[in-house]
């Protein structure tokens, strides 16, 4: 098979490089065993590339980000670079990138594993089997709106503002994001929003309806107010199968959903973008953890998040499923069996470290593959 998929991995801080060896490791793996080659180049971004280049990324990675066919994301940030201005965050790093790739669905799988049934706070019966999808709208609504800022007022007070804009299109390629997902999951979508308060609401419910019957009546639709949404999340998650919502309630909602699974390293991400004229679309994908600076270079941090965001890359970006249910499957296997990070650690299982972990997933595919 030619080398014609162009992966750019940006591993970025802390647990970063640590995560994303793992994930080389089982790149090789399919290159040796599955005959599947990566077209693959690789940058500083964050942290890492301040202290080489004195920026958070360089305009020629935004430049090899747009050229690849998908980019695999680590973590950036620590404190080593704290104290900086705004303009100089390691965070700016995939800020710009979801700005100048259009990154504009941010999607936020939260699934419990069999093995982690008890991980979580929640009953293991509440939660067993949950497989739930949040797409989230992440470049519009309360975070972006104008106006906005703090204003001074004549009696002395400040007053500080922010503003929920949608328009029509925003709203409907991030709704058909969600249909065209569930057409190949249980074929249900939940739009959340606060109609009931929100003129902004009252039209992403409109513009919802009006595509889901134009485009995608073999879709049930549901639709819900966000905070009955994050209660209903916590009696019953597994009512939903994909949730579509606006740029705040997603924030909340995809973070209250993934702590449902109770465990931070597990839990891939992937932002993307609109499809172009050939159905190629940009797209990001990272583990929804941090650069964890607390365990950095200790050779303790989960890679299964890190690894899990290669398989969801696999899955939307170049189509193959079956490598992606494989790479799912090892690592559920690997947990089964009793290994386990600190971080998901359990009663009965062996603690070990990140690179044994990997082994042991490389182990697991080997097994699957034979
Ligand atoms: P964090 O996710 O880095 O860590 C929170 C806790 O979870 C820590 O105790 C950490 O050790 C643990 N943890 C996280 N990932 C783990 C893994 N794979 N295995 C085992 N344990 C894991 O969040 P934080 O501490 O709030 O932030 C640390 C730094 O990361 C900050 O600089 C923050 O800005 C940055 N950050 C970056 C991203 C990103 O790059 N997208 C996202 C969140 C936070």
């Amino acid at each position: 098979m030619p080398a014609n998929k162009r992966l750019l991995m940006l591993p970025g801080d802390g647990i970063g490089p640590e995560v994303m060896h793992e994930v080389r490791r089982v790149i090789d793996w399919m290159d040796r065993r599955r005959a599947v080659t990566f077209d693959i180049a690789e940058d500083a971004v964050g942290g890492a590339a301040i202290d080489a280049i004195g920026m958070p990324i360089a305009e020629k990675t935004v430049e090899a980000a747009k050229a690849a066919d998908a980019v695999l994301f680590g973590s950036v940030g620590g404190p080593k670079w704290d104290g900086l201005g705004f303009d100089m965050r390691p965070e700016i790093a995939i800020l710009t990138l979801r700005r100048e790739l259009g990154l504009f669905a941010n999607l936020r799988p939260a699934v419990v594993l069999d093995p982690l049934v008890d991980a979580s706070t929640l009953k293991p019966e509440v939660v067993r089997g949950l497989d739930l999808m949040i797409v989230r709208e992440s470049t519009g609504g309360l975070y972006f709106g104008e106006p906005r800022g703090i204003e001074e007022l004549p009696d002395g007070q400040q007053r500080g503002v922010n503003t929920e804009v949608y328009a029509t299109g925003e709203i409907e390629r991030v709704a058909r994001v969600a249909f065209e997902l569930a057409r190949k999951r249980q074929g249900r979508v939940c739009s959340v929003e606060k109609a009931n308060v929100m003129e902004s609401g009252l039209l992403w419910r409109r513009v919802v309806t009006a595509l889901h019957e134009r485009e995608f009546a073999d879709i049930g639709l549901t639709h819900m107010y966000a905070d009955n949404c994050a209660m209903q999340l916590v009696r019953n998650p597994r009512q939903f199968d994909v949730i579509v919502t606006t740029n705040l309630f997603g924030d909340l909602l995809s973070d209250l959903a993934s702590m449902l699974t109770g465990s931070l390293g597990m839990l891939p991400s992937a932002t993307l973008g609109a499809p172009d004229t050939s159905g190629r679309r940009h797209a990001l994908y990272e583990p929804i953890h941090g650069s964890a600076p607390d365990i950095a270079g200790k050779g303790v941090a989960n890679p299964l998040g890190q690894l899990l965001s290669f398989a969801m890359l696999l899955r939307f970006s170049f189509d193959m499923a079956e490598d992606a249910d494989l790479i799912e499957r090892a690592c559920t296997n690997v947990l089964a069996s009793g290994l386990r990070t600190a971080d998901v650690m359990a009663p009965n299982c062996a603690k070990v470290g990140t690179q044994v972990m990997g082994e042991a997933v490389l182990r697991e595919l080997d097994k699957l593959a034979a």
